[in-house]
């Protein structure tokens, strides 16, 4: 009887003690730390979180978060989009009788991105997409708190082509084409 009564207080003890150690911990805040100083994964005294968004936890600089494309070096090549292993990258290509251009680091465009989105929703973050780009032109930023109430909205576009834009360049194609058919059935 008096062990299991002694035993009793000592366990509300703990618990007590537990109880303050947070109620005083409250009162602090967490220290925003590098991710790459050593003591990163230090216990921390205070128990608050840092008051996002406000205050933001550093972040590494290979970190992965949202992608962002930079379609003016984009050569519409589709391989990130095979490479996906959710299928969140959404592309449609128009090809155009001649060169349209060229990337910041020299290569060829030969066709429009008439669609390019990205399903953030369903992207896991991977990377796979940014480590088989040739130009080196879908990257992940540091970006990660693009929080959305509709899940449409986290399916970025990134072609710069109206629709009208579009049609027309798919035309001159069909057009091109054609003239192709006629000129060898002469
Ligand atoms: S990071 Fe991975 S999952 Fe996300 S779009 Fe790129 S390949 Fe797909
Ligand atoms: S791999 Fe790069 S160049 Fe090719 S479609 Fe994707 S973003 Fe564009």
């Amino acid at each position: 009887m008096f062990k299991t009564t002694l035993h009793a207080f000592i366990t509300a003890a703990k618990g007590l003690v537990v109880t303050l150690a947070h109620l005083f911990g409250a009162r602090r805040s967490r220290k925003i730390r590098d991710v790459r100083k050593v003591d990163y994964f230090d216990k921390q005294d205070g128990v608050t979180t840092v008051q996002f968004p406000r205050e933001k936890m550093p972040i590494p600089e290979v970190a992965r978060y949202q992608l962002d494309v930079e379609i003016d070096d984009c050569i519409v090549c589709d391989l990130c989009a095979k490479a996906c292993p959710v299928d969140c990258i959404t592309i449609e290509s128009v090809k155009s009788p001649d060169v349209i251009g060229k990337t910041s680091d020299g290569s060829v465009k030969r066709l429009y991105a008439a669609q390019f989105d990205i399903d953030m929703a369903k992207c896991m973050y991977c990377g796979l997409c940014t480590v088989v780009c040739p130009t080196e032109c879908i990257v992940m930023t540091d970006q990660y708190d693009r929080s959305m109430t509709n899940l449409a909205e986290l399916t970025y576009s990134f072609t710069d082509m109206t629709a009208e834009e579009v049609e027309q360049k798919k035309r001159e194609w069909t057009r091109f084409q054609a003239e192709k058919e006629a000129a060898k059935n002469k």
